[in-house]
């Protein structure tokens, strides 16, 4: 396999959203992980961008206007006056999602680089496309859920549409991909992936035998697991017989891989024992079917632990070594005591995991059930996502800008 194109989306602005004192969703991660990247010299190995910030018109190609329109006004000072649609959007101090400031401009971030990712690959213009901003699985079409609220990912898979006929979508966050496989559970055309924590754990969706419905029947692939499984078992015995045999007869002409870096051993939520390697595994082998890929964020609670992964998982993405010894960056304090890259399994963590082998054989029926790749007739390409009419009336085309490595070293703070 030759080297692949890389671009790389960071905003400086993204890791500055505060959800608050005790929330667990911490962006600040993301500066963690930016900054263990420059450390290690990755930057000038690919392109660079800052995105543009997802306008609400975009926003729309899946959300409801109203939903949308309600993130965009609603703030920490305004709160009392929208107290009777905080329940129906399912924000709010009562909530998992917080009203923070700036919410909204968080969410245009993170959702506009998932957006312009998927747009380079529409373009040719790179072979993987990296936002670990991004990648929030769990918001809905009409409302906010578990730390996400608008979904970057079925937005970015909606541009993909336009120009592939099938799209893959792969999540090894701990938790359900459950937004992601909502908006496309009728559909032939996404096959969504996903392996979680099932059982008493948010957000409580994703059983083996859901599977899709209509044209979607067995479309939906989940792996619904336990606790403590390791690097090995997840590897071997599930992800990598199962993705095989997805690609095999789905065949899609584009991937996107939600790399959730909670299902890691102590995590701060999650219950799994996978270590940087295994993790970083799953991503090398999604890489290795040379599809376009786009590369996302999502959970991950232990924010250093969540650095050294993502960090880790963008030089496996560009093929370069990068030694165990985290090099000197402004979080050098972060990696205490032993300022290593890897984790390792947690040796007294019991994997509950006894039916992999049931659940293996089940997905394989699965996806041996459809009648090979289904053929999508497509029309003449549409052009890519560009908004005309958004709010502020000027022209606002989804185009990012590039950085120069100096600029990122300005942009760092
Ligand atoms: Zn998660």
């Amino acid at each position: 396999m030759g080297k692949q194109r890389v671009s790389y989306f960071y905003h400086p602005t993204c890791p500055l959203f505060y959800y608050g004192p005790s929330h667990p969703m911490k962006p600040h991660r993301l500066k963690l992980a930016h900054h263990l990247i420059l450390a290690y010299h990755l930057y000038p190995k690919m392109d660079c961008y800052r995105c543009h910030p997802a306008s609400a018109s975009e926003m729309a190609a899946f959300h409801s206007e109203e939903y949308v329109n309600f993130l965009a006004k609603i703030s920490p000072d305004n709160l009392r006056q929208y107290s009777g649609v905080l329940q129906k959007f399912n924000a709010g101090d009562t909530t998992d999602c917080p009203v923070f400031d700036g919410l909204y401009e968080f969410t245009q971030l993170y959702t506009g680089a998932s957006i312009d990712g998927a747009i380079q690959l529409n373009q040719q213009q790179a072979d993987i496309c990296i936002n670990w901003s991004g990648g929030l699985h769990h918001a809905k079409k009409s409302e906010a859920s578990g730390f996400c609220y608008i979904n970057d990912i079925v937005l970015a898979i909606l541009e993909l549409l336009k120009v592939h006929a099938r799209v893959l979508y792969i999540d090894i966050d701990v938790h359900h991909g459950d937004g992601v496989e909502e908006a496309f559970y009728t559909t032939d055309r996404v096959m969504t992936f996903s392996l979680h924590k099932y059982g008493d754990f948010f957000p409580g969706t994703g059983h083996l035998q859901d599977m899709g419905a209509r044209e979607g029947v067995g479309y939906s692939v989940n792996a619904p697991l336990q606790t403590g499984i390791t690097d090995e078992t997840y590897l071997e015995e599930l992800f990598i017989p199962v993705m095989d045999k997805i690609i095999e007869v789905f065949n899609p002409g584009a991937i996107v891989l939600q790399c959730g870096a909670d299902s890691l051993t102590g995590d701060r939520l999650g219950c799994f024992n996978l270590t940087t390697k295994g993790h970083a595994q799953a991503v090398r082998h999604v890489q290795s079917y040379n599809r376009p890929t786009l590369v996302l964020g999502g959970g991950g609670y232990t924010i250093r632990n969540v650095a050294r992964c993502w960090a880790y998982e963008t030089a496996v993405l560009l093929g370069e070594d990068i030694d165990n010894q985290i090099p000197f960056n402004d979080y050098y304090e972060y990696y205490a005591p032993d300022y290593e890259l890897h984790l390792k399994p947690d040796p007294n963590m019991e994997n509950a995991n006894d039916s992999l082998g049931n659940i293996r054989t089940e997905l394989l029926q699965q996806l041996c059930d459809l009648q090979g790749a289904p053929s999508v007739q497509m029309q003449e390409v549409p052009p890519p996502f560009r908004t005309v009419d958004d709010e502020e009336g000027s022209e606002t085309t989804a185009v990012s800008k590039k950085q120069s490595s100096a600029e990122l070293y300005d942009n760092v703070d």
